[in-house]
Parts: structure tokens; sequence; C-alpha cells
């Protein structure tokens, strides 16, 4: 019997599985795919190991950046200053600097004076305060109807994929306070960095390490979970593993569909992603980020990859949050593809594509919604035995690798504490 299993090997499941094996625990984690990391796996592409999704580092990551210097891996960090912009009404517009604001054409004076004013009162306010407010009504109150309509709703829509007055404006706040912070002397561009080589690289290292005191099973999806006397049985991998208690890290609603003798109900519902990384012909002239604001484009956001790590190849992601039952989740990777490349070349001319990596995702993000700690406040109560981390525990902090990492070190904690109960009752 096991002391614990770990249901996934993303960044969440392998920091709790660590978690659990330095705490002394008997682990096993379960995988469904074919390697560890989840969503912040590589793929490749024209020869080189990239993410499949867009992954960078913030200089507060702070439980990612000591994963990475725990496994060695500090020195192959490459930080650089990168830029945003904004693309609509057919033109680029930077948007990093000061004198960027002030050059925005679609702004007016009064629109930048109230940008500057909502980004001030946002400041002074905890994300916590805002539970059970929706992003539109804080965004209004704050930075006015114009900037509203202007940026913020388009970019809101973008990046949620539900209307602004079902967001949470505690997420949303989570998010702008997270990039205020990484600005660069506090007002040039944002610090980002890369793991030179990708992030497949610590997602080996963690593993080979995990293998000295956890079983690691890839490859074994977990079909059921069942209650027993001692704790549970988990069904994964065509083999059931007894264990007195559960990490889990899967998706709420893939989780509530394993329960065999028992209920768990999850009101949390999941936005997809479908995202395309290309090896282009030449370099394209835009920044790190561009947000696309532009009416009746396929992809929200541009990535441009070469601005932030060091590649051979001239690289570029194109890609969207959408609805889990979106044509672009559920097409073949090659109709992703030959649409993205058509609104690319609307957007920055004439390119060729030499290779291109699509990824879809039906669960990418938990949505955030106007009462997700509603959904959610109960979580780590509601399962005797049942600890839980990953995307659905972050709130109302940053969906980040290392927002996830905490979160799985709290829930192994949490089963650890447990596990020292029982064997104290026993
Ligand atoms: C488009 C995009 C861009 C992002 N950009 C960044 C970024 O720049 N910086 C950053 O820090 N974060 C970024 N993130 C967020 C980051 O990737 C996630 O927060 C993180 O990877 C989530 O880790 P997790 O372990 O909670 O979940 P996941 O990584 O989703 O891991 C869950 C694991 O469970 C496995 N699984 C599923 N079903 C089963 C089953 N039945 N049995 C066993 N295993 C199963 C999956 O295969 C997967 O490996 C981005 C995410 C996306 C989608």
């Amino acid at each position: 019997m096991f002391d614990a299993v770990v249901l996934g090997g993303g960044y969440a499941g392998l920091a709790a599985a660590r978690h659990l094996v330095q705490g002394g625990a008997r682990c096993l984690l379960l995988e469904a795919s074919d390697g560890l990391g989840g969503a912040g796996r590589c793929g490749t592409v024209a020869g080189e190991s990239v993410e499949w999704f867009y992954h960078h580092i913030k200089p507060q990551d702070i439980h990612l950046l000591e994963l990475i210097a725990g496994m060695g891996l500090e020195d192959s960090l490459l930080w650089r200053e990168t830029f945003m912009a904004f693309y609509l009404e057919q033109r680029l517009y930077p948007f990093s600097r000061p004198l960027d604001l002030l050059r925005f054409a679609p702004f007016t004076l009064a629109d930048k004076l109230r940008f500057c004013a909502g980004m001030l009162s946002s400041r002074f306010t905890q994300s916590q305060d805002l539970a059970g407010v929706s992003a539109k009504e804080w965004i209004v109150r704050h930075w006015g109807q114009s900037v509203y309509r202007k940026m913020m709703a388009p970019m809101m829509r973008n990046k949620f994929g539900i209307p602004p007055e079902r967001v949470c404006a505690g997420f949303l706040h989570g998010r702008i306070k997270g990039l205020s912070a990484t600005k660069a002397k506090g007002v040039g561009g944002e610090m980002l960095g890369y793991l030179d080589g990708g992030l497949d690289r610590l997602a080996r290292r963690l593993g080979r390490d995990l293998q000295q005191g956890a079983e690691l099973l890839l490859e074994a999806p977990v079909t059921a979970l069942e209650r027993t006397r001692e704790g549970y049985l988990v069904h994964g991998g065509g083999r059931s593993h007894a264990a007195k208690v559960v990490v889990n890290t899967l998706p709420l609603n893939y989780f509530a569909r394993l329960p065999v003798n028992f209920s768990f109900e999850s009101r949390v519902k999941y936005q997809g992603a479908a995202c395309a990384l290309m090896a282009l012909d030449r370099p394209l002239e835009l920044p790190y980020w561009t947000n696309i604001l532009e009416p009746g484009f396929s992809f929200k956001v541009v990535v441009n990859q070469s601005r932030l790590g060091r590649h051979r190849a001239n690289l570029v992601y194109c890609a969207a949050y959408l609805p889990d039952d979106h044509s672009l989740i559920t097409a073949p990777p090659q109709q992703v593809r030959d649409t993205y490349l058509q609104d690319l070349r609307a957007m920055a001319g004439p390119v060729e594509l030499i290779d291109c990596l699509v990824t879809q995702s039906p669960v990418a993000t938990p949505v955030f919604d106007v009462d997700y700690r509603q959904q959610t406040h109960d979580l780590q109560s509601r399962l005797s035995g049942v600890f839980f981390a990953g995307n659905a525990t972050i709130y109302p902090h940053s969906r980040t690798l290392s927002s996830v990492i905490g979160s799985g070190q709290r829930a192994a904690t949490m089963a650890l504490e447990r596990l020292a109960a029982v064997a104290r009752a026993a």
C-alpha cells in the first residue's frame, strides 16, 4: 500500500510528489501522457525542443525558481527585458513605457488620465477584497467606461473567454499586480526569464530525482477512484493501487468522473486553448508580446519567442483561449495552423512556414468566474483524505507554473499531516 498516490504529472503533481517523498511518504505518481510536465511540456519544432504553450518566468516566481535552482539549472536561466504591444486598426501600438501611453491614439487624453488613475488605484487594492465583484464593475469604476470599452473589455474576452461581467475582479487584479511587479526599473519593459533548452530539462531532472524515492508511471491514465476502509483504491495504468491519501492535480471536471462508490461534484468550468508554435522563414518585427484587439482575428496573442529564448529558428506562437467546444479546439491541427497562418500574414506581411507544432487543450485553465471563490472555498475539506493542487486551487494568484508548484507543496503538506495523524491514531 502506498502512503500517497498523486494524480497527474504536471508541475503541481511533480511538486506534490517531491514534497511527499521529502516528508518520508511512500508515493506513486500516475500520469496519462508519455512524459512529465503537463501544460509546460516541450515538443520539437525545427529541430529544437520548445514548450508547446509559450512559457516565461517572472522574477517573483519563487517556487519555480527554487525548483530550478534545486535541480542545478540556475545557470541556464536567461533573463530579458521584453516589450508588449496592442494590434488594432491594422496597426501595432507599443505599450510598455509611459511614452507609449501618451502615443496610444485610440485613447483620448481623458482615457490616458483614467488609465493611470486605474493602475494607481489597483496598487492599493488587495485581490482578496474583490471576491464576488465582477471585473467589469471594478474596471469601469476605476478606469472609466471608455478605457473599459476600448481596451479592457476586448482583452478580458480574449483572456477569459467569458463576458467581463462574469470575470472575477480578484483574479484580474492579481494579474495586473503581477505585471507591474515585473516592470524593469519600474517603468520599462517586463523582465522575463526562460530556461535555456526548454522546460523539459527541468521535468526530466525532477523525474530522475523523484524516481529515487517514488514510483512514477507514465501512460497510466487514472480511470476510477474507490473509497476503502484504509483510504482509496486508485485505478490507473491497467492496475489498482491502494493508498492512504490521494493528491489530485487533474482538472476538477476530470476528477469528478472518477469516483466509483462516493460522489464529488464541481461547478468549476474550464476553458480551452489552441496554440500554434511556428518556425518562420524570417524574424518578425514584433515585440515579445502582442495582444490582438482587432476584431475577427482567429488568435488573440502573438508571442515572439525569439525575443525571449536563444533559438536557431525564428519562433512565434499564435494562440487563443477558447470555449472548450470551440471548432479550433476540436479541429485537426492543420486547420488551426492554416487559419492562424492566414491571419498572421494579414498582420505581419508575407511569411513562410518552415515547421509548426499545434497544441489544443480543452482544459487549459479554469474559468475564474465571479463566484469562483464560492465554487472552490471548501475544496480541501470536501473529501476526507483527498487533497487538491493545481490550477483550480491558486485563486486569486496568477495561474503560473510557480503558483501550481506552491499548491502542490501545500497539498503535500496537508497530506503528510493526515498521514501523521493516522499513524498516531493506529
Ligand atoms: C497557453 C498557456 C500559456 C501559459 N503560459 C505560462 C507562462 O508563461 N508562465 C507560467 O508560469 N505558466 C504559464 N501557463 C500556466 C501553466 O502551464 C500551468 O499553470 C501549469 O502547467 C499547470 O500545471 P498543473 O500540474 O496544475 O496541470 P497540468 O500541467 O495540466 O498537468 C495535469 C497533468 O495531468 C495529466 N492527466 C490528465 N488526465 C489524467 C488522468 N486521467 N490520469 C493521469 N493523468 C492525467 C495531464 O496529462 C497532465 O500532465 C500557461 C498555460 C497555458 C495553457
